[in-house]
């Protein structure tokens, strides 16, 4: 055991002690089950899928409680942190509305990023070494990889224990010796687990989703600091975790169930520590299908991980949590998107397992969210995305509000409710053809869509249509010019007349339809005719039917 005395020359000599801290950050006045949650991402890639899905159940389980959610960012590994990723977060906070309740600024639990609370893990560092429930550990980065291959060759559980944990029970003469030659050193937690070799204990503990789980306890001396030769001298993800969510009176940890495997390490950290555990919630992730089996929603594999998938196709916000609200707790698929958005979750009906990630169904969910959002709400929504991500449809739909109005307008028609949108870069494919600027006019005769009219008659269509066309505000009247083009060609005037008999006709109907469907949307299906003309005026349409009467080539 290392003397006190000695321990302290370790650190800043200013460190506080524990007590400090301890009334640094007071406990909450909250109500008793008030939740305090925390959403804990690290910048070592961007923000996930599943980090939104943890983060909105946690930020609804706080509010609903009378509680408190924040993020903490969990940047202790700064080897691997990726240029960019922060800002990323940022954005992707903002755009899910699952920004930190807590900041520098209207808190005292801070700060929010484990980069500043240094010297808070090295005042428990060094607690733990004048109890002799850590140590210092000299083995380099090569030894400990030799250690691990000799581990796995020999099928051994791999880690630092029993008679492989050969800095554990250095005496201090030993370990100032290291010292005097300028070694580095980690600081060690000395696992307290029963003699080398003994069978290993099980522990048991409760976690808030699936009950109680027994585990094999832990034997492994993780390590706590990390190198001495590395400035910031910053914690591990363990000992970060059990200090942090202490001191910052975190009331339930929700987190991804592939920490389930470090409770018992957690555990023995909070007992060394004097600390009271805290109840964890393990979410199970968001899975997907691959083929006939099922994996985790992957950052490698999955466009759909990364939040940046949503916001740069425009997927409205809302659409996206009232699908992962769903998949939370079922129950809140059957319900509108207004009780959705505003009723409790629960932790207790989360699955144990990983619920199915669907993009078809998420899109199938944000087509109906669109279409039911207020007319000037989806205006808003669709301008806030284009001037980010599509600026020239931008200025022509600052050009044409009207027309985008009516566009919304008639997606809201029940009779004629299309639900073309499931984002909002959809919509140059759905309605770019109302807009003059957004449209190249059809003008080639010879367009195979046209089959089986031909390109003479495609000319002479379009001739007599614009000719005698009248911009009918009546629908019956409208489609009756349609009709009688047919007629004065040559065409049946129903599908079923001109399969009895094709020889006796030019086409059908259809085929004339389908001639100025192509010429007034460039689509062979498009929404209804009527309602197009009606949207793009008289003159427009002329200039449209009118491009196939002067073929350009
Ligand atoms: N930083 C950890 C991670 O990225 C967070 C785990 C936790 O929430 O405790 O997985």
């Amino acid at each position: 055991m290392l003397a006190a005395e000695f321990v302290n020359t370790l650190f800043d000599a200013e460190l506080p002690e524990p007590s400090y801290w301890e009334s640094y950050y007071p406990p909450r006045d909250l109500p008793p089950d008030a939740i305090v949650t925390r959403f804990g991402p690290s910048p070592t890639g961007f923000l996930h899928t599943g980090g939104v899905y943890v983060a909105t159940l946690g930020k609804n389980l706080a509010h609903h409680s009378g509680g408190s959610y924040f993020i903490r960012i969990e940047d202790t590994d700064q080897a691997r942190e990726v240029p960019g990723s922060r800002e990323q977060f940022a954005r992707g906070f903002k755009y899910f509305d699952i920004e930190s309740d807590e900041n520098e600024s209207n808190s005292k639990w801070g700060p929010y990023e484990q980069s500043k609370r240094e010297r808070i893990y090295h005042t428990y560092a060094r607690e733990l070494l004048r109890r002799d429930s850590a140590y210092l550990c000299f083995c380099t980065r090569e030894e400990l990889a030799q250690m691990t291959e000799e581990q796995n060759a020999a099928k051994l559980q791999t880690g630092y224990y029993g008679s492989w944990a050969r800095c554990r029970n250095l005496s201090q003469a030993e370990v100032m010796s290291r010292l005097e030659a300028g070694k580095s050193y980690t600081i060690r937690f000395r696992a307290p687990a029963g003699p080398p070799h003994a069978p290993p204990g099980r522990v048991e503990f409760l976690d808030l989703i699936r009950g109680r789980i027994e585990h094999q306890d832990n034997t492994n001396d993780v390590v706590l600091l990390k190198s001495s030769d590395q400035l910031p001298r910053l914690p591990t993800y363990h000992f970060a975790h059990v200090v942090d969510d202490t001191l910052m009176r975190v009331t339930v940890v929700l987190r991804g169930e592939e920490w389930i495997s470090s409770v018992p390490v957690h555990l023995q950290l909070f007992n060394a520590l004097g600390f009271k555990p805290i109840p964890y919630a393990h979410i199970a992730p968001l899975m997907k299908f691959d083929g006939a089996s099922r994996r985790k929603l992957s950052k490698r594999k999955d466009n759909e991980a990364d939040v940046a998938y949503y916001i740069d196709s425009g997927y409205p916000a809302d659409a996206v949590l009232h699908y992962l609200r769903g998949l939370a707790n079922s129950r809140f698929a059957e319900m509108t998107f207004e009780e959705s958005a505003s009723a409790a979750l629960s932790i207790s009906e989360c699955g144990v397992a990983g619920p199915i990630f669907d993009l078809v169904k998420l899109e199938s969910i944000s087509r109906e969210f669109i279409a039911q959002l207020p007319i000037d709400e989806a205006l808003e929504s669709l301008l806030t995305w284009a001037r980010e991500h599509d600026p020239e449809l931008t200025t022509v739909l600052r050009g044409n509000l009207p027309l985008v109005r009516r566009i919304f307008e008639n997606e809201r028609n029940p009779t004629v409710q299309r639900k073309d949108l499931a984002k909002w870069n959809e919509f140059r494919g759905a309605y770019g053809l109302y807009f003059q600027e957004l449209f190249p006019p059809v003008s080639d005769t010879s367009d195979p869509r046209f089959a089986p009219v031909g390109p003479e008659m495609v000319v002479k269509l379009a001739k007599s249509f614009a000719d005698s066309y009248r911009h009918e505000d009546n629908k019956e009247a409208w489609f009756e010019q349609i009709r009688r083009l047919a007629s004065e060609y040559g065409f049946a005037p129903t599908a079923g007349q001109y399969k009895k008999s094709p020889e006796s006709f030019a086409g059908s109907i259809g085929h004339v339809s389908n001639a100025i469907r192509i010429a007034l949307t460039g689509l062979t299906t498009s929404p209804d005719l009527f309602l197009v003309a009606q949207n793009l005026g008289e003159e427009e349409v002329l200039r449209r039917v009118r491009a196939l009467t002067q073929p350009s080539i």
